[in-house]
């Protein structure tokens, strides 16, 4: 393993504070990871050397504001290999990105129109396609997941016909850790003459993504979730697209001229960037992109999967546990399980472990349908970062055992 788990922690302030006398095991990356130095210390520099408003003043601060930001979107367009950096849309994070392509496409579509999304999906990449289905009687298709958690291309082939507009589906499954054949996905919605929609939230801090390669039409993610801020995130549409959709919101920096007649919009990606945006965090997003890189994503996504194989393989020791999706076909970042423990919940469990200071997740994670497909109202999720270690794991195991002595 070439992490230097040791060293990477100096970086990261928090994962040296105790929570309940314990020091903190930080297992709900999935949810929102840490942030490093580079990050916390670019954010504060920000507002205390060249804070001011971007794209608007003449003044030196708003120059260099405005020209770290632009090479903060040229840091994301290289990042996933967009090919144009107006591209890279600025978002408050996934959801708003998703809401903005719903929002954007909405006059295009007629009624009869098919969107279809997974069963696997968070609540964003569902509740939005349902409110446009709901506004233009569009019909919502659900691709099934079999046993493991792996979505049945055989249904969704079945799915796909010319009244299909757009597929929504996520990269990497924020419930269950099932890594998605999205290339199939895409070049099968193309065949069929649909976009697609990439929910990236869970892929982008644990693989590499190169939208071009992919094809994909839009690609979304958070940054809060690859060690960035929290309030930013990133559209990446392809520029046909962007070009025909609709504005999300109204107000400054969108415009070109304003008259109480009519007002025609800014070029891309400023039409979609209305009001002051979030300045600092999308210029520090560019620092948690080069944390990324100064470990190289192959070497974060070896080491996670070194983690998740040993917690796959520690938890699977412990009787009367149920780990979801263990033989999906390719998995990342998460493992999903329950104690099968009758009157008792993943958020006994939770609670329990906070108690020793490990922090995970329980619960249905935004992800009610799948839940739902697998008869459970919710699991216990340990996530990973590239911070995290096999120490971590045990721990995590060592709490499942005390939580298991005090609910049996
Ligand atoms: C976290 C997450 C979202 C929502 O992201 P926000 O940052 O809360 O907008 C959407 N999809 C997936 C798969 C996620 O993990």
């Amino acid at each position: 393993m070439s992490i230097d788990t040791k060293h990477i922690q100096t970086q990261f302030p928090i994962l040296g504070e105790k929570v309940n006398n314990h020091t903190i095991v930080y297992l709900d990356n999935a949810a929102t990871t840490q942030k490093p130095n580079i990050v916390l210390d670019a954010e504060i520099n920000y507002y205390r050397t060249i804070n001011s408003n971007v794209h608007r003043g003449i003044h030196t601060l708003s120059q260099l504001a405005t020209m770290e930001m632009e090479e903060s979107r040229k840091v994301v367009q290289s990042f996933i290999n967009a090919k144009k950096d107006y591209e890279i849309i600025f978002t408050k994070g996934t959801t708003e990105g998703i809401n903005l392509v719903a929002s954007g496409l909405e006059r295009l579509l007629k009624a009869g129109d098919e969107i279809i999304i997974s069963q696997l999906e968070h609540h964003s990449n569902i509740v939005p396609w349902q409110l446009l289905a709901n506004r233009k009687d569009l019909i919502l298709k659900i691709i099934p997941v079999d046993e493991h958690g792996d979505l049945i291309l055989e249904d969704y082939k079945n799915l796909l016909t010319e009244k299909t507009k757009l597929v929504a589906v996520n990269h990497v499954s924020n419930a269950l850790g099932v890594v998605n054949p999205i290339e199939s996905i895409i070049q099968l919605a193309h065949q069929a003459g649909a976009y697609v929609l990439i929910d990236g939230a869970q892929s982008i801090p644990h693989l590499k993504v190169d939208v071009q390669e992919l094809d994909a039409d839009f690609y979304v993610f958070s940054a809060h979730k690859m060690y960035g801020p929290t309030g930013v995130g990133i559209l990446y549409g392809k520029e046909h697209l962007l070009e025909v959709m609709d504005p999300y919101q109204g107000g400054g920096e969108m415009i070109k001229e304003v008259t109480f007649e009519k007002t025609t919009f800014a070029e891309l990606p400023f039409k979609f960037e209305a009001g002051t945006p979030n300045i600092a965090g999308n210029i520090v997003l560019r620092k948690s992109i080069e944390f990324i890189q100064s470990l190289g994503l192959k070497n974060i996504q070896h080491h996670e999967d070194e983690l998740l194989k040993y917690a796959t393989q520690k938890l699977e020791e412990i009787e009367n546990l149920t780990i979801y999706s263990k033989n999906a076909k390719q998995r990342a970042g998460l493992i999903s399980f329950n104690l099968d423990i009758a009157n008792t919940n993943s958020s006994d469990v939770g609670f329990i472990l906070d108690k020793h200071g490990i922090a995970v997740r329980t619960g249905h994670h935004c992800a009610q349908p799948i839940m739902k497909r697998f008869e459970i109202p919710g699991t216990i999720r340990a996530s990973f970062a590239v911070y995290n270690t096999l120490e971590d794991i045990d721990l995590l195991v060592n709490g499942i055992q005390e939580a298991k002595k005090m609910l049996l």
